[in-house]
């Protein structure tokens, strides 16, 4: 029970897998994690005419990148309100960003991968409205107002909150499958290559070492175990799922979310409910770096399953990934070593929502270790 349920798809299943580094290397440019994120600085890379070698340990997208919610929501955890209190204007041009993002992934993708569908963010959960949220909602549909990005107000079979009508949803695993198979073979990419240590020109790996200048580590959630020297500025975070027997079309209409973003849903294209959260209710047990799903917050997602399509779940799948969380939800991208041999540059921290992020934050990551232009504001660095 702990495959994703996205992996059920058939580009998932028919993936034929991509061989370990066969020993040493050298390449313009190595990218360590082949989450959605390293994809997009290995992409920006060879755009550029560099030479590229990419490393996961596991599958491409074996981690979060292929096991999340498959969301594709415009800007990044904070609700845009909430970003902007925090971050000032800055988080208005990182939503911005994350549209355009969207946008290149739906013209990238083979069509009907991403869908272009909205989502809904919701006062509570199916049920009565929490008065508290109703408010919260206004205000974050005023801010996006202000800033000339699309938003409706939602009444309606699940309750009160608002629409968003640029946001997506996707079959995260698809997507970074997709988008692996198109990079090679420009790009030597290679699963099963753990990476041991990582400095100025030279990553060590367990099947070698590449020799490359500029290196851009996008492991997310593995930050503090693969860079300790961030420990203090990322946490990894459980974050679990479960995906249900196939509703009736429409019961989720578009990927759905509310309790404050803690509690999420979406409808396959086959009708299975993909369900994910319960985090805010466990918080001291999800802060691990285990991927173990766990009887409470299940139990949680069967009772939010419940609510939301009117009757107890049949579950087929359960899983857990590994996040990393900041302290104002403001991502990371840090420039962890530089010297002769060249720069090491680190991203991650999307603390939940990283799918549009993470590629934004990789690109900005590749500047930064290849010429040392100074990442946006919205990137802590
Ligand atoms: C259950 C769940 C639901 C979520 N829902 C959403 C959502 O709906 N929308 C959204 O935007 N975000 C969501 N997220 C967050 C999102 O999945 C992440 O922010 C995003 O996937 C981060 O992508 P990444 O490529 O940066 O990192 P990851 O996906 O974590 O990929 C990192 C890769 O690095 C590899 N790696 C790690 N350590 C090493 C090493 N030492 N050597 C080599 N390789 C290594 C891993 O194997 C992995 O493949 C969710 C996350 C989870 C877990």
């Amino acid at each position: 029970m702990t495959a994703a349920a996205w992996d059920d798809a058939e580009p998932v299943a028919r993936w034929r897998g991509l061989p370990p580094l066969p020993g040493d290397r050298t390449a313009d440019v190595c990218v360590v994690g082949l989450g959605a994120s390293g994809l997009a600085a290995v992409e920006a890379a060879l755009a550029q005419g560099l030479s590229v070698v990419g490393l996961d340990a596991g599958r491409v997208a074996g981690g979060a990148a292929g096991r999340n919610g498959g969301f594709l929501l415009g800007g990044a955890a904070p609700f845009l309100h909430d970003a902007i209190a925090r971050w000032g204007d800055v988080a208005v041009t990182l939503y911005r960003e994350t549209l355009a993002e969207l946008d290149r992934l739906t013209a990238a993708l083979p069509a009907g991968t991403v869908r272009r569908i909205g989502s809904i963010r919701l006062a509570g959960w199916p049920g009565a409205p929490d008065e508290r949220e109703v408010d919260d909602c206004r205000a974050h549909a005023a801010a996006l107002r202000e800033h000339g990005i699309a938003v409706e107000d939602y009444d309606g079979p699940l309750g009160t909150g608002i629409v968003l009508p640029d946001d997506a949803a996707v079959n995260p695993a698809v997507r970074a499958l997709a988008t692996a198979q198109r990079l090679v073979p420009a790009a030597a990419l290679h699963e099963h290559t753990a990476v041991t240590a990582v400095g100025p020109g030279a990553v060590r790996t367990t099947r070698g070492t590449v020799h490359a200048g500029a290196v851009v580590v996008a492991v997310d959630g593995r930050l503090p175990a693969l860079l300790p020297e961030l420990g203090e500025r990322v946490r990894t975070v459980r974050l679990q799922m479960l995906a249900t027997a196939a509703a009736p079309p429409g019961a989720v209409p578009c990927p759905v979310y509310g309790r404050w973003g803690y509690d999420y849903a979406q409808q396959d294209a086959a009708g299975r409910v993909l369900i994910g959260g319960g985090r805010d209710r466990f918080v001291d047990e999800e802060w691990t770096d285990s991927v173990a799903v766990t009887d409470g917050v299940q139990a949680h997602l069967e009772t939010a399953a419940a609510r939301l399509l009117g009757a107890p779940p049949a579950v087929t799948h359960r899983w857990a990934a590994s996040v990393g969380y900041t302290g104002d939800g403001r991502p990371l991208c840090v420039r962890v070593a530089d010297g002769p041999g060249g720069a090491v540059v680190a991203v991650g921290g999307y603390s939940g929502t990283g799918n549009l992020v993470g590629p934004v934050a990789a690109r900005a990551a590749l500047a930064y270790a290849l010429s040392g232009t100074a990442p946006p504001a919205y990137l802590a660095s």
